[in-house]
Formats: C-alpha cells, structure tokens, sequence
C-alpha cells in the first residue's frame, strides 16, 4: 500500500505556483467574499489568503454581516469583476438562508469564477471545454495523476453526487476516460458497486462509511471526507485503518485531498491571471 501524501503533493505544487508567478512578473489577485461568522469558513478563508500570500498572490477579503442585502452583494461582485487586479472571486459557502446562493454564484463573471461554481463554467465541464473546474475535484485528478493511477479505462466508482465535489469529480474522470459510476443515499447494492472500484472516491460526508468488505483489493481509494468525531478529531469517510491495507494507495485524513483543494485554487487564480494577460496582450496587438 502506499500513502497518498497530499501535503506533500499540494506543496510541490504551490512551489511551482509560486516560481511561475516570480518568473512570469505577474500579480494575480484574488478577492474572498465573507457573509457573516460560521467560524469554519473564516477559517477556510484565513488559510486561504494565507497561501495567496505564501504563493505571491495578493489577496483580499470582504467580510459582510449575516444582514447584508442581496443588492449590496451584487454590487460589491459587479464592482470585483471590473477590478482588474483581481483575476478570481471567491464567495465562501455556505451562504446565510436569506440570500439566494444561485443568483449571487452566478454573480461573478465566469472569467473570475475560480471556484468554477457559475453555471457557463459548470456547462463547460460538462462540455469538456476551456473553463474553471470546481477545486477538490481538480485536486482528486492531480492526485492520481501525481501517483502515476492509471485513470484511462479504469472502473471509478464516486460516491457522492454533490454539484462541489461528487458530480464533478464523476466527470473529471470520465474527460480522463475512466469508465464511471455515481452512487448516492438511493443507490442499491452500494457494497457490491463499490467493490467493482479500481478507483474509489468517498464523499459522502459521514465517518468511517467505507469498510475493508466494500473494497476491491488493490484499488486506489480516495477519501474526500472531512467529518470532526464529538471528541474534535477528523476523520475522513474511510475506515482508514481496515480498507488501507486491501488498496494499492489510498489518501489519509487529514494531509489528503484537502491540502490539494487550496493548492488548485491558487493554480486557477494563476491560470485566470494568464488568460487576462493573453487576452489584453491581443486586443493590444489587435
Ligand atoms: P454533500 O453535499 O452533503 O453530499 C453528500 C453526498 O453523499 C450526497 O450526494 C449524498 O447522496 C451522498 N450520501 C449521503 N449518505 C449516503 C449514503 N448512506 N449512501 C450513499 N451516499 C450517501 O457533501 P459534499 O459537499 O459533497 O462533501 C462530502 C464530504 O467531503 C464532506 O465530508 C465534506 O466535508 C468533504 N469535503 C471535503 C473537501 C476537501 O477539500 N477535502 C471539500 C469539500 C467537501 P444524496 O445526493 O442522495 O443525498
């Protein structure tokens, strides 16, 4: 078995973020918008503009009261999308039950939409066309692919079907000409598919839910599962300690694929900054 060291990984890659952006001479910008005090997500957001700032990203943060109006977060995005020093826009979810979380989502320019949340940035994934993917999944591809899986013609199961993490990890992997199957809370026979796994991808966001009788020996197990047990310790929705030795490779939690998340935000808000550059250098070269 080998552990899958996303720490690791994520570093290797914010390294090569960070020596792009120096030898570039660019400033990428990314600006987090706060709506009220769910202390998980200002943690979310701490650590994220802390890694803008390690990568040489500058970064902002707009903190807003649970109270803020639809209109005055409208504005704040509209006025976000014409700054030019900011190449991506970040809306921290979950948003407070007053405000419509589709409408501001789809606020944000789909060139800004690093989180690729936008419906024009959902339609491309489902596409497989140019756009911005949604971050943990692009961290579950960099993941096997930085281990050297082989994705193409492989049985990956994904269960999950989240429109942030299950869906388009399910689809990410079918672009890399995986063989996909999704299951969820209506699926039969969930043991029996999950089984069939040369790739098995768990987010479902309940502790310990896969066990070693639902695991094919041999398979690559990616635990995308962040859930904190009563006494504070996270764990992830693998039985890390039963399933490990029936894989080839499986993700640990913590040190998975949450550190990849961040490390793929940064490469979108780099890769936004890019495309912003190229498109200016052309309309300058007419
Ligand atoms: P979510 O929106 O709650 O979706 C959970 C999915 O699991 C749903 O599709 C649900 O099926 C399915 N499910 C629930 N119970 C099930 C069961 N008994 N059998 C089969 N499927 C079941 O969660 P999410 O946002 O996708 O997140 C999933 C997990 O990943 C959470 O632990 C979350 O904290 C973690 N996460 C980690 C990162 C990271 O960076 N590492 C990022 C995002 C999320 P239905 O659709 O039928 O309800």
């Amino acid at each position: 078995m080998r552990l899958i060291d996303g720490k690791g990984i994520a570093q290797e890659i914010r390294a090569g973020i960070q020596q792009e952006i120096a030898s570039l001479k660019i400033r990428p910008g990314l600006a987090a918008i706060l709506v009220g005090d769910n202390p998980a997500s200002k943690v979310y957001v701490r650590n994220k503009r802390k890694a803008c700032e390690e990568a040489g990203i500058y970064s902002e943060e707009h903190s807003l009261s649970d109270t803020v109006s639809t209109a005055h977060l409208l504005a704040l995005i509209d006025r976000l999308n014409r700054n030019p020093n900011i190449h991506g826009i970040l809306v921290q979810l979950p948003l407070p039950k007053n405000l419509n979380e589709r409408e501001i989502l789809d606020a944000v320019t789909p060139e800004k939409d690093i989180d690729g949340f936008h419906y024009m940035n959902v339609g491309k994934l489902v596409a497989n066309e140019r756009g911005f993917y949604p971050c943990t999944p692009l961290g579950i591809i960099a993941l096997l692919k930085a281990m050297k899986v082989a994705i193409a013609g492989s049985h990956a199961v994904v269960v999950g079907r989240s429109n942030i993490v299950g869906k388009p990890a399910a689809l990410l992997l079918l672009h890399e000409n995986a063989t996909v199957t999704i299951c969820h809370s209506k699926t039969k026979n969930l043991p029996e598919i999950c089984r069939q796994a040369d790739i098995l991808v768990a987010a479902i966001g309940r502790a310990w839910f896969v066990t070693a009788d639902m695991v094919k020996e041999g398979a690559v197990v990616i635990d995308v599962g962040i859930n904190r047990l009563e006494e504070g310790k996270l764990v992830g929705d693998v039985d890390f300690e039963s399933v490990a030795e029936k894989t080839s490779a499986i993700t640990p939690v913590p040190g998975g694929v949450g550190p990849m998340t961040i490390a793929m935000l940064l490469a979108n808000t780099l890769q936004s900054a890019k495309w912003a550059r190229k498109k200016g250098d052309e309309s300058i070269n007419g």
